[in-house]
């Protein structure tokens, strides 16, 4: 039984873990090139977590109350708890030791494969830019305790004089992210394996306990979620079956934190379940009904309300969210204040940006600026709303600076999106379109591209640096990259593509690139977020109305087009995209910022088209991940990402072609959006899951052209001719032969030039073949 202590009344669900000036990337990266060894690793990762918890304490959580999460991982939060439960694919037995237990180096094999051995597969983390790897659970799969680095994390802090609060990603989520192994019969559900699980997690448990730590973070934000692919009462049963164990035996008091959105139904079953603390995010999703008769059974339990933004970096309205902790003490006394997530999807501080204007910043909150709102909300919650009415003030204060802030409104922007009618989002009919396509374009049967990057070498990367240092010029830099752009074009050519692109050298990175060139948008210097691995981004602030100052695109791409005959393509980045990778302002509908950025690419669409561009590609390989969790929400956010893609389209000529690119293979989520995009050719990957989508396709009935990838990129491996050709005749098997389109996965930026150019050239020579054929 746990020894009930009181749950802190200020706390995160986890903060950033890659550090300020991202050293675990760099030490992680300088292990894994052999330049560090595993203990170097392990004591610049102690260092990050032992700042962390100083820096917590400074920021004004306690130090001793269990306030201060655990949540550091090397890699991934997922594959953290796989490995402590010893769920580890057979493909990589032998790197753990007779205990089950696995090493530094075997931890990051399976993050990242290894020869032949396919790595644990990635996906989108609920609806955010970060992933996680897929665990996969099979009838093989043994349980055990094979890691304690949880205890020893704990441990660590306890001997530096801390008593903090271990995280792990709880047994539900755990096995609902899962998916079933290689070695497991159809139909199988990993969460079948929940009661084969528990005992480790009841082990993990009583070790904490016996360690000294008072509370545990059970991290079950699986329980929001309606597209997983488990019936609802399967979840709630084992959320029922999971807690009634964990809360028996020898434990720390159990904290289950939920993020991303309401926990509806899950709540009443949790709070039936004895569990110490339950976790609101109070952001995303709404406070409780307040008729829930479950909440008259909450005794004792402690509702920590997720009030303080954790996937946004607004300082926003703090009053408010006092308001909503108060809203929550209405169904009990014993009402706590976090983050609405984990902090992992904010930069650290809003003090490292020297180059971002000062007003700006007053408006901003990353991770630390959070930190010391909780704290202030906490601080309120035991001394009452007075003792920082001080506060509250300068929030709301700072709150209506950044509303009436010039550029925030933008008459010119509001009087255009007034003025929009239904058919600004419709083009002509798709019949008419394809024959006024074919004799615009002259295309041969199979039409072979690329998805519109080529590598990104050192050489480009470093002009770029030397660009923005200042060393070079403008018009050097310029030169430099469209030597880079002869070099594609000529390439291209050779190789015997149809549709050329310009290789998108000057960008830096598809949504950063065009919030530079966009009004409405600031950009960072340190505003690293993780996302994924070592992977950092670096998303953009999106706070004012958005405008075009001048043409992007059209310059590179109509010096493209002047180096060949062929058709190319322009280039342009999505405005469902471009919202999801970047931080967006939050005080108004995201359908109206969407709409907006999609004026500034209809304007950029109808500026190529003028100057001759006859294709342009507007990439949404976001539009799966921004779909809501919630099976009510989904139909809006259909409604307004489609829509700002058509208004971002549909006012080009019958003859223009317009494609679209997406980065999943998950076509039948998405069907009917990808069918209302109306896109006259989309690109969807294909390869990397063997070309499973293709039944997808059929099933839907979809006309237009597609172009299911017939090449992975996203390992060095060259597919041989015969493998492409396989995959195309499976494509051609399912699909209608005028709809294919031949192409790579997705953009070759982070390919080298060697393996690119061999893969390119198997591409054409297996679809000459079965052109020959068909
Ligand atoms: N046009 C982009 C590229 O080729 C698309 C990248 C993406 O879909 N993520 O790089
Ligand atoms: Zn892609």
């Amino acid at each position: 039984m746990s020894n009930q202590t009181s749950f802190p009344a200020g706390t995160i669900l986890g903060y950033p873990r890659i550090g300020r000036r991202r050293e675990l990337k760099k030490a992680v990266e300088a292990f894994w090139a052999g330049t560090i060894s595993a203990d170097e690793l392990e004591s610049t990762a102690a260092g990050l977590r032992s700042a962390t918890r100083a820096r917590l304490v400074e920021l004004g959580l306690g130090q001793s109350d269990s306030s201060i999460p655990e949540s550091f991982s090397y890699y991934d939060q997922v594959l953290d708890a796989a490995v402590t439960v010893g769920a580890v694919p057979s493909r990589f037995a032998d790197l753990a030791d007779s205990d089950g237990r696995i090493d530094l180096a075997g931890y990051f094999t399976i993050a990242r494969g290894e020869g032949s051995r396919a790595p644990l597969e990635m996906t989108k983390w609920f609806d955010t830019n970060y992933h996680y790897l897929v665990p996969e659970i099979g009838p093989e799969t043994a349980f055990t305790l094979a890691s304690e680095r949880i205890l020893d994390e704990f441990l660590e802090a306890k001997a530096e004089g801390y008593l903090t609060r271990p995280a792990i990603v709880g047994p539900v989520t755990f096995l609902l992210l899962s998916k079933a192994s290689d070695d497991a019969p159809e139909g199988y559900q990993p969460l079948d394996r929940l009661a084969d699980l528990l005992p480790v997690y009841q082990e993990l448990l009583a070790k904490l306990a016996d360690a000294g730590a008072e509370w545990v973070q059970l991290d079950e934000s699986g329980l929001v979620s309606e597209s997983i692919d488990v019936p609802r009462a399967a979840t709630l049963a084992a959320v029922e079956t999971a807690y009634a164990t964990l809360t028996t035996g020898e434990r720390p008091s159990i904290f289950v934190a939920s993020a991303y959105n309401s926990l509806d139904d899950a709540l009443p079953v949790l709070v039936a379940s004895g569990v110490e603390a339950i976790g609101l995010d109070l952001v995303r999703g709404s406070l409780p009904d307040a008729l829930d008769p479950a909440l008259g059974h909450l005794g004792e339990t402690v509702l920590v309300g997720g009030v303080i933004d954790g996937h946004n970096i607004w300082r926003g309205d703090l009053a408010a969210a006092y308001d909503k902790l108060e809203a929550l003490g209405r169904f009990t006394f014993n009402v706590s204040v976090s983050s609405s997530t984990s902090l992992f999807h904010l930069p650290h501080d809003v003090e490292d940006e020297s180059k971002l204007d000062p007003r700006l910043k007053s408006w901003l909150a990353f991770a630390d600026q959070k930190v010391r709102q909780i704290a202030t909300l906490a601080h309120g919650l035991s001394g009452g709303r007075v003792v920082i009415e001080e506060e509250l003030e300068a929030a709301t204060a700072a709150l209506a600076d950044r509303l009436a802030a010039p550029g925030v409104r933008d008459g010119d922007v509001r009087a255009r999106e007034a003025a929009l009618v239904g058919s600004d989002f419709e083009r002509d009919a798709y019949a008419e379109r394809l024959e006024a396509q074919e004799a615009a374009l002259g295309l041969p049967f199979l039409p072979t591209t690329t998805i519109g990057s080529f590598p990104q070498t050192g050489d480009i990367r470093r002009a770029r640096a030397r660009f923005v240092k200042g060393e070079l010029s403008a018009e050097e830099y310029t030169e430099l990259m469209r030597d880079e752009i002869r070099r594609v074009v000529e390439l291209q050519e050779e190789i015997g593509l149809d549709v050329l692109v310009h290789g998108e050298p000057e960008r830096n990175d598809m949504v950063q690139y065009f919030a530079e060139n966009l009004d409405g948008f600031a950009v960072t210097e340190n505003g690293w977020v993780q996302s994924y691995g070592s992977r950092c981004t670096r998303p953009s602030i999106l706070w004012g109305d958005v405008s075009r100052p001048a043409p992007i695109t059209v310059d590179w791409s109509v010096f493209t087009q002047s180096l060949t005959s062929k058709p190319v393509k322009g280039m342009l980045t999505g405005p469902v995209t471009i919202l999801a990778w970047s931080f967006v302002r939050d005080d108004q509908p995201l359908g109206e910022t969407a709409r907006q950025v999609a004026f500034a690419l209809r304007d950029e669409i109808h500026d190529l088209e003028a100057a001759g561009i006859g294709i342009v590609q507007v990439d949404e390989p976001a539009l799966r991940e921004l779909l809501p969790l919630k099976k009510r929400d989904q139909d809006a956010y259909l409604e307004w990402s489609v829509g700002s893609f058509k208004l971002a389209t549909a006012g080009v000529q019958t003859a223009t072609q317009i494609h679209t690119h997406l980065c999943y293979s998950e076509f039948g989520v998405v069907i009917d959006a990808i069918r209302k995009l109306d896109a006259d050719v989309t690109s969807i990957e294909a390869a990397r899951s063997r070309m499973e989508v293709v039944h997808d396709i059929e099933a839907s009935g979809f006309d237009h052209g597609v172009g299911p990838g017939v090449y992975d990129i996203h390992s060095p491996r060259v597919p041989s001719v015969d493998e492409v050709t396989e995959l195309l005749e499976k494509a051609l098997a399912s699909i209608p032969e005028r709809q294919v389109w031949v192409n790579p996965d997705c953009g070759l930026k982070t390919r080298g030039y060697d393996e690119t150019v061999q893969s390119l050239r198997n591409v054409l020579e297996a679809t000459r073949a079965v052109r020959e054929r068909v």
